[in-house]
């Protein structure tokens, strides 16, 4: 079959011919319907170097997958064949407590682990089959499509689980800023729009994508440059925002994200950079906290799949046939998606 790899560090994505696999005990196939391209792929590509990680290439790409089960290892049971799934993305070692909760995203054998998931060391779902080496891993997707489907796995969840450590901050009154207005972003606005009635400023350097945070429900579209914190500012008269999510996390929207965080706030950086913020008494509001976050549990996979089922969320989705994934990475290099491009491999 062919697959998107990942060959070397610093390489562009190829398309190879690999073999099928075959489940082994307590294992699953899927057919990939849908894999999203997520923009820490391109951090993959372009920024990871031999030693960074206990994983190396090569690997399928695509960690943000749902599809159908195609084949069951022995001792598997409980899925039918053909049933739509969903594959839950960070692979724990499924025996700690973290694990044992649903929590996989924090294991705390992590580091022992020899790969941190499908398209994460192992190979992903960038082509027509994929290896789900445990049936915990999968959730059922019941009537929900399972192109549009595979994004709520990564894009959604990964927000979602940000949102939901701050929700008590979230009241009528409170003001959310979520920052880069992507894959995840679009997802992020739903989601406070779903969860909360905060108000939600969205934030980002391209037109397109701040329409798409006002038709996803975002209240105001502030530009991101010199005078975002201004208009924030305004926006809240002189108040600020009481959770900012960061969806970019470089150095400039790290420093906007500080600037615009009220007193007893929380900045939650979800995108991925080198960039670091100074931390400290004068640097940050009183009483605001600084958290990255990674990923979110099974559980609340299950929580935003019924948001989907609801109708209360919906991904914004670009489908692109197998051949064409390594142009889909260029392209969302250069920006040019709203919402999420995603590879139907069959
Ligand atoms: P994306 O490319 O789909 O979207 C990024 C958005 O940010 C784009 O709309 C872009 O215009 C906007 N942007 C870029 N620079 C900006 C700036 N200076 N100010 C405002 N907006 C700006 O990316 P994505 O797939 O949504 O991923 C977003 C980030 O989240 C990436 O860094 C990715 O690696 C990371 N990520 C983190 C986790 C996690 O668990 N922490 C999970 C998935 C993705
Ligand atoms: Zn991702
Ligand atoms: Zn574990």
């Amino acid at each position: 079959m062919k697959a998107l790899q990942i060959t070397a560090w610093k390489s562009a994505p190829q398309l190879r011919d690999v073999a099928e696999p075959d489940p082994g005990p307590g294992q699953v196939v899927i057919r990939v319907a849908g894999a999203g391209a997520c923009h820490s792929d391109l951090h993959l590509l372009h920024d990871f170097e031999p030693g960074m990680m206990p994983w190396n290439p090569p690997f399928t790409l695509g960690h943000e997958n749902a599809g159908w089960v195609h084949a069951l290892g022995d001792g598997v049971s409980g899925f039918d064949i053909g049933e739509p799934v969903a594959v839950y993305g960070p692979w724990g070692c499924g025996r700690c407590k973290r694990c044992q909760v649903g929590m996989e995203n924090y294991c705390e054998r992590a580091a022992e682990q020899p790969a941190a998931g499908g398209g994460l060391g192992y190979d992903g779902g960038m082509a027509e089959f994929m290896l789900v080496p445990a049936a915990r891993l999968l959730v059922s997707l019941g009537d929900l499509d399972p192109v549009a489907a595979a994004p709520l796995t990564d894009a959604a969840l990964t927000p979602y689980h940000a949102i939901k450590r701050s929700l008590p901050r979230l009241t009528p009154g409170a003001t959310a800023v979520a920052i880069g207005i992507g894959g995840l972003g679009h997802m992020g606005v739903q989601l406070l729009r779903a969860l909360c009635a905060a108000r939600i400023i969205a934030v980002d350097t391209r037109a397109e994508a701040l329409q798409l945070a006002l038709d996803s429900g975002a209240d105001h579209a502030v530009v991101s440059g010199d005078s975002a914190a201004e208009e924030i500012s305004e926006l809240t008269k002189g108040v600020g925002a009481d959770v900012v999510l960061d969806f970019v996390g470089v150095e400039a929207t790290l420093a906007l994200a500080a600037s615009v965080a009220r007193p007893l706030s929380d900045i939650t950086v979800v995108g991925i950079s080198d960039a670091s913020y100074p931390f400290g008494f004068f640097t940050v509001p009183y009483e605001a906290s600084m958290a990255t976050t990674y990923w979110g549990s099974r559980p609340e996979l299950m929580e935003v799949l019924e948001l989907a089922r609801l109708g209360r969320i919906q991904t914004e989705v670009h489908r692109f046939p197998l051949v064409e994934a390594p142009q889909v990475y260029e392209r969302l290099a250069a920006g040019e998606f709203t919402g999420r491009a995603v590879i139907t491999p069959n």
